[in-house]
């Protein structure tokens, strides 16, 4: 293939590789995260080489010290983004020169080398050409996990001066057991995800670490995921542990909580805001409380609430609850404001509805 000639990486096909029958049961109910596909990308960053050794490869483990650095110290981020058929058989992602930027911005804040952007989409599309054959029809995906992480052998507390760059893909059917289903949320009132100066806008997986037990609390009581509030007062609602969250008022306003730098800047949230505001909704990027949370569901003030994310897309959540007790928003099955929103931004990522802004990237 010209392609494989033109690219910057050497490629080695897998001489292992599923056998397609095999490939087809698998994908009959792939789950999420559960499944990987024949390849991986790796590209290696030596300081003061640069990036070298630019690969797409049979997926297989990496071989590490015990004193490798991201064990000890955590300097890891990562991306997630989808890859998918359109109608007339070409292989799209949506948005995904936003991954690769806000890829950059977490490196920044994490003290890890920046990967060139076109390098970011090159690899991304690397591994979803080799791979495109693990693309589950209908309505399934491809998840891409591009991430980093730092690979020198040393204990010393600084940056490292190695790391790996790698991109896995898994095929995924519907995120939540029972798809679109509203979701119960657990608030967590003395757990908190991100302070002031701290992670929060990175997407590294030391913040996915500190929600775990939150998550856990979270399903002890029955629900789905769990809602955090900010760490300094307690008080004002900021996101889930992988999704951003919005409020959809009686007068058809939406409020979402503001990026102050503890709240991971989601590309659906970003994309929800701008197709909200050419419906006609005035957005607002304001704090919302719990306390008001609770008042308006329970006033009718406030008619819906979503959460938002690439894996999940737009899910409506139906009942929230919390120590201090329980509340319903709407009829706790979502409502039209979040369901026409969900069917345009499916619609346009599956090439069904006009893409004015050129959101769909295909290969
Ligand atoms: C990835 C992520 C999101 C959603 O971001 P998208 O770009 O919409 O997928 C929201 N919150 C957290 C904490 C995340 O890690």
């Amino acid at each position: 293939m010209a392609a494989e000639q033109k690219s910057r990486f050497t490629v080695t096909r897998n001489s292992q590789a599923v056998a397609a029958n095999e490939r087809a049961v698998l994908l009959e109910d792939p789950g999420f995260g559960r499944i990987f596909t024949d390849h991986m990308v790796t590209i290696r960053y030596t300081d003061g080489q640069g990036w070298h050794s630019h690969k797409v490869e049979p997926r297989k483990p990496f071989e590490m010290d015990p004193a490798c650095a991201v064990l000890h110290y955590a300097q890891e981020i990562f991306e997630g983004m989808k890859a998918y058929r359109l109608g007339d058989g070409r292989i799209a992602m949506f948005r995904p020169e936003e991954n690769a930027r806000r890829f950059t911005v977490s490196a920044e804040r994490m003290a890890m080398p920046i990967l060139p952007e076109d390098l970011f989409l090159e690899a991304c599309t690397e591994l979803a050409r080799i791979d495109g054959d693990w693309i589950p029809g209908g309505e399934g995906t491809l998840y891409l996990r591009p991430f980093m992480f730092a690979s020198e052998t040393f204990l010393g507390v600084r940056p490292a001066k190695e790391y790996i760059f790698c991109v896995i893909a898994s095929p995924a059917g519907a995120y939540f057991k029972g798809g679109k289903k509203a979701v119960t949320l657990w608030v967590s009132e003395h757990f908190t995800r991100a302070a002031r100066g701290g992670t929060g806008a990175a997407k590294c997986g030391g913040n996915y670490a500190a929600s775990l037990v939150a998550q856990s609390e979270a399903i002890d009581n029955g629900c789905d995921q769990v809602v955090f509030l900010d760490a300094a007062e307690n008080k004002w609602v900021e996101e889930l542990g992988g999704m951003n969250v919005f409020f959809v008022m009686e007068d058809g306003s939406i409020i979402t909580p503001p990026l102050t730098g503890t709240i991971l800047p989601g590309i659906t949230r970003d994309s929800v805001i701008r197709l909200a505001r050419a419906k006609g909704h005035d957005v607002r990027e304001e704090p919302y409380s719990f306390a008001q949370w609770r008042a308006d569901a329970g006033s009718g003030r406030l008619r819906e609430a979503f959460a938002c994310g690439t894996a999940a897309v737009v899910t409506p959540i139906g009942t929230v609850k919390s120590a201090s007790g329980d509340f319903t928003i709407g009829n706790g099955d979502g409502g039209i404001v979040t369901e026409g929103l969900r069917a345009e931004l499916t619609g346009i990522q599956r090439g069904t509805v006009a893409d004015p802004a050129g959101w769909v990237y295909t290969l």
